[in-house]
């Protein structure tokens, strides 16, 4: 490992990874699922990820390396083999992409009514780049911002990155954005995302942003950014040639009376340890912008409770915000990433319970999901049953919001849709006009906990696997 952050961004992808020097350290299966794998699910990672966040004494159970590698066992082992086939013998372009397509297909391209409920229409024409899913927050996918420092193998975004374009939201300019605001009063919050905006160099970020200053847009008093740079490349804040002036653009919008919200994506607390990570929070909140820390809890990568604690404590300290701990989306791999809902409440409240008052700003375990996002509040016993207390903390319908309901306990459950109603109900609430569609639980019992968990936690630990 070097001892200082690189400072040029180099990225690696499935045709350069050969040369990074650590591609020697990995063995034949591993590269091998890497070969394979990445034509599902996108590969990118660069040298500051391999150099810094990797420990390769640790590999393949390492975070961050199952964090940015492919690994056979994201796909079925049925799959695993005929891709393999296809792609290491037969070498067969059409046919991998034919299948390839299928198995994208069957993953869930776009969870929770991306395409067809949050897309805004004017003259019944949709908007491209735009979601308004709830009512006060529209999202904004600038097209230069659709790709990221680093991709992550549970990615709920990746159709965005791998070439489905019917699937892609992008927007090349503001105009339709501006538009669009101007007639929605009731819009305070725009999150501009990706892929990762920070990806762009500061003059085109601000292309994007510097519209939404305008008097006429009043009514927005906060401008978000989601981002993993500041995980996966750090140095956009501190060393890039543009560092200075991004943290200027910042400020501008600070100045202008408007709230700056900095979404940082998080998955470990590794990713807050490097001395230039912890250098780029202090130089976000410096401008007057805020940090807030979210990121989902994923098996495989981030089940330790200590390490939610660690992040949260260090980004507390550095002056950011926890703000969200996720549900694994209904996407991609997730039979291999998925958490049972009642393993990922009891990480949570572990976690929650090591750190302090002002780390206890984080919400969660939240499933992002169709109606809403959903907060799983505890497991409890009323009546003589075992339940899920549940809650919106964020809703299509905002009547729903805050409002407690209960679920029968269902220890398999990973997502929503595989609960039912407490009590001998038929239907949550807000299943009356429209009943939500129910899936059979596929849980992948057969993937073993990672030896984090099996060295740390083992009563949890065991847990898991039931
Ligand atoms: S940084 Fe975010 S958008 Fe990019 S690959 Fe990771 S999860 Fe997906």
């Amino acid at each position: 490992m070097s001892d200082t952050a690189p400072e040029k961004f180099k990225p690696y992808t499935r045709q350069t990874i050969k040369q990074a020097r650590q591609w020697e350290w990995m063995d034949e299966e591993l590269r091998e699922a890497v070969q394979v794998v990445s034509h599902v699910l996108p590969f990118r990672t660069n040298e500051y990820v391999l150099d810094r966040l990797i420990d390769w004494n640790n590999i393949p159970d390492d975070p961050i390396y199952r964090l940015v590698f492919p690994h056979r066992d994201m796909l079925p082992p049925q799959e695993y083999a005929h891709l393999r086939d296809l792609v290491l013998v037969q070498k067969d372009e059409r046919a991998i992409a034919q299948y390839v397509h299928g198995i994208r297909m069957r993953m869930n391209p776009h969870p929770a009514g991306q395409m067809t409920h949050n897309v805004p229409r004017v003259n019944d024409a949709p908007l491209k780049g735009l979601q308004h899913k709830y009512k006060e927050t529209v999202l904004f996918f600038p097209s230069a911002g659709q790709t990221c420092h680093a991709y992550c193998t549970f990615c709920f975004r990746w159709p965005q990155f791998v070439g489905m374009d019917d699937m892609k939201f992008d927007a090349r300019e503001t105009t339709q954005l501006v538009s669009y605001l101007r007639t929605h009063p009731e819009v305070t919050d725009v999150l501009i995302t990706g892929g990762d905006p920070l990806i762009m160099n500061t003059r085109s970020l601000a292309e994007f942003i510097e519209p939404l200053l305008a008097p006429e847009l009043a009514h927005i008093q906060n401008i978000r950014i989601g981002t993993k740079s500041v995980a996966y490349w750090p140095q956009r804040f501190v060393s890039d040639k543009d560092a200075d002036d991004l943290l200027r653009l910042f400020e501008r919008v600070v100045a202008s009376g408007k709230n700056m919200a900095i979404m940082g994506h998080y998955n470990h607390a590794v990713e807050l340890r490097q001395e230039i990570a912890q250098k780029a929070v202090k130089r976000i909140v410096g401008t007057g912008a805020t940090l807030r820390m979210q990121g989902p809890l994923i098996r495989h990568i981030n089940e330790d409770p200590k390490s939610w604690a660690e992040l949260w404590t260090t980004g507390v300290r550095l002056g950011a915000i926890p703000y969200y701990m996720f549900v694994e989306r209904d996407t991609g791999p997730r039979e291999y990433f998925a958490l049972p809902l009642a393993r990922a409440h009891e990480i949570f409240q572990q976690a929650y319970q090591m750190v302090s008052g002002l780390s206890r700003t984080v919400r969660g375990p939240s499933m992002s999901a169709f109606p809403g996002k959903v907060a799983i509040d505890g497991v409890a016993h009323i009546g003589g049953e075992k339940v899920f207390a549940l809650q919106f903390l964020q809703a299509r319908n905002p009547d729903w919001v805050r409002r407690p309901f209960y679920a029968k306990f269902d220890p398999d459950a990973t997502w929503l849709d595989h609960l039912v109603p407490a009590f001998g109900k038929e239907r949550f609430f807000f299943e009356e006009d429209e009943p939500m569609p129910r899936k059979v639980i596929h849980l992948a019992t057969a993937h073993a906990p990672t030896p984090a968990a099996r060295t740390e936690e083992p009563a949890l630990a065991a847990s898991n696997a039931a």
